[in-house]
């Protein structure tokens, strides 16, 4: 998995919507890959200032904002 994958699939990780093949390659990529955990670490920041837990499923408009703040935070990596 790239970082460019990784970025598509994080929503999905966060909705546990992954399937079971994709997930340990996410978590894999997540392991060995510091920028983004740090962008996952972002990410989550996130979703607790918003207030909004992951499950049982984000709102559009939640996840709009998210991947506007991960677009974000990759830009500045
Ligand atoms: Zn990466």
């Amino acid at each position: 998995m790239n970082c460019d994958e990784f970025a598509e699939l994080v929503t999905a990780f966060l909705d546990d919507a992954l399937d079971s093949s994709s997930r340990p390659l996410f978590l894999d990529h997540l392991a060995c890959c510091s920028a983004c955990a740090g962008l996952y670490g972002g990410f989550t920041a996130t979703i607790t200032a918003l207030g909004e837990l992951p499950a049982p499923g984000l709102s559009p408009q939640t996840r709009s904002r998210l991947m506007t703040a991960f677009q974000k935070l990759r830009d500045e990596v």
